[in-house]
Order: structure tokens, then sequence, then C-alpha cells
């Protein structure tokens, strides 16, 4: 194929980045990470509390109708919101804020005590219309980007495999993304993210809202010490099952539904027994 039939061919060219006016005539930077391919620079940004460095990563999805508006929302003056990181469908990665500054991308949150999640962590947005807009499955190429640019992240900053989470982990009450179609599996397999091969679903009575026992705080206490925030009162309470919710859509995603049967259970047993012993030894 000569070079003047590949270049016009239309199909083979990727559609242009739609950069938000306010954007085009913001100063740019040099990208933290060597495979983005875009910088579109956000006013969104701060700088991070008494000068933390980044010890984790936090995944979103988009949640928008379409990606310009999602581009627009995260980078434009006003909104309030932003993220370190953009990974569109066809795999191409645009940072927004340089990784030394705080994004705006956790909100209220909170992981093992802490609550500036902002502060602590690098938030990477993953363009999808997420669940009010159909939830479409994540392609190969944009999975492929997302674990590429995580390693390297990882390695730049010493971030371990466990401290890679979504949203939903560090605010069940408030957020889905990204989601349990996210393959968490895939990252895993690549060294991204703590992830057992979830137990079987079997029968049994399970745990669920409005049970008061000791098995209830036992639960409570478990995923407070993966890192949830969740309180440890031996109610099954609202609060529980959002915390469930969060911890299936992450980690036994077959069935999300709230209800601590023994597969969630069990898979819950062996993250926290897969978990590194430096860590085991400082969990509250
Ligand atoms: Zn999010």
């Amino acid at each position: 194929m000569s070079l003047g039939s590949f270049a016009s061919d239309d199909s083979k060219r990727q559609r242009a980045l739609p950069i938000p006016p306010a954007s085009a005539s913001m100063k740019t930077f040099t990208p933290d990470s060597s495979i983005a391919s875009d910088v579109i620079p956000s006013a969104n940004y701060g700088d991070r509390a008494k000068g933390r460095l980044p010890d984790m990563i936090v995944l979103h999805y988009t949640g928008m109708p379409d990606v310009e508006g999602a581009i627009a929302r995260l980078c434009t003056a006003g909104t309030d919101v932003s993220a370190h990181y953009i990974v569109l469908e066809d795999g191409r990665i645009v940072q927004c804020v340089p990784e030394a500054k705080r994004a705006w991308h956790a909100g209220v949150a909170s992981w093992a005590g802490e609550e500036d999640i902002n502060s602590c962590s690098i938030g990477i947005e993953i363009v999808n219309r997420g669940h009010d807009w159909g939830y479409p499955d994540f392609p190969l190429r944009q999975t492929a980007a997302v674990i590429a640019l995580c390693r390297g992240i990882m390695l730049r900053r010493k971030i371990p495999s466990h401290r890679v989470l979504g949203h939903s982990d560090v605010a069940p009450a408030r957020k889905k993304d990204p989601g349990e179609k996210f393959p968490w599996h895939s990252l895993a397999n690549s060294g991204v993210g703590h992830w057992v091969q979830p137990a079987p679903i079997v029968r049994g009575e399970p745990l669920k809202l409005g049970i008061i026992s000791d098995d209830v705080r036992d639960l409570q206490q478990a995923l407070a010490r993966y890192g949830y925030a969740i309180p440890i009162n031996g109610k099954y309470d609202a609060a529980t099952m959002e915390v469930v919710t969060a911890f299936q859509r992450h980690f036994r995603p077959a069935r999300v539904d709230g209800i601590a049967d023994h597969s969630t259970l069990t898979t819950l047993q062996a993250l926290l027994a897969s978990l590194p012993n430096e860590t085991k030894a400082t969990a509250r």
C-alpha cells in the first residue's frame, strides 16, 4: 500500500481531539507519562496538601453521553472537577493536570483512614457513558491503555497494587464508577491492582440489611481492615450495604446486590490474606 492511499483513507485517521476553547489558550506542560499523546490543560487543580506525594491511583468513568462533553467538563474553569488523565475509547491518553498538582476527581471520599484522597492520588478518567447512559463495555484498546498508564505511574511513584482503586471504593455512598463491567481481572493479570479470583456463588444464609450480629461486626471490621470507610456497629445498615455493593462491583462483579453472601465473605477474606505483610501489620 502506498503512503498516499493510507493518508487519504479517512477511516485510518484518528478523530481530532475536542479541545475546549479555554484550554487552547492555557499554558501547556510536558506530560508526566511518556505514553500520553496529548495535553489538554485543565483550569481545575491546586496544590497537594502538605506537599504530599501521590501513593494511590483512583480510576473513574466519565459517565457522560459523549467525549466532547466529558473533556469540556474536566478542563473548563468553574466546573470544579478535573483528573490527571483521560483515557479515550480508542486508547489515546490525554493529560490534563500535572501529577505534581492536586486534581479534583475524588470529592468527599475516604480510604484507609485518609480523607483528602485528591491530595494523595492520581485520578484517571476512563471515557465510558456509565450506568446512566447504557454502560457499554470497555474496549480492549482502552483497557490496554489504562494498564500501560497505570504501570508507568506505579513504577515511577512506587504505588503498590492494593492502592489502585475505583471511585466507588473511596466513595461508596455516592459513586458507582468505574463499575462492575470494568475488567479489574485483566488489570491484575498485568500487575495493576490487587485482585483474587472471586469465590463461586453458592446457596446459604447471607448477611443482609436489618441483621444485627457479631458476624456483621466481623464483616464490617474486615471491610475496614481492607480500607473501606464503614461504621463498625454490628448492624447491617444502609451504609454497610453501600460498602458491600462497592466491594462487589470491584471484587465480585457477578452479582452486585449489597448482600454479603458466602462468596462475598470468602472473597474478602482471600483478599485480606493476600495483602502484602507490611500492610497487614499497619492495618487498623
Ligand atoms: Zn468518578
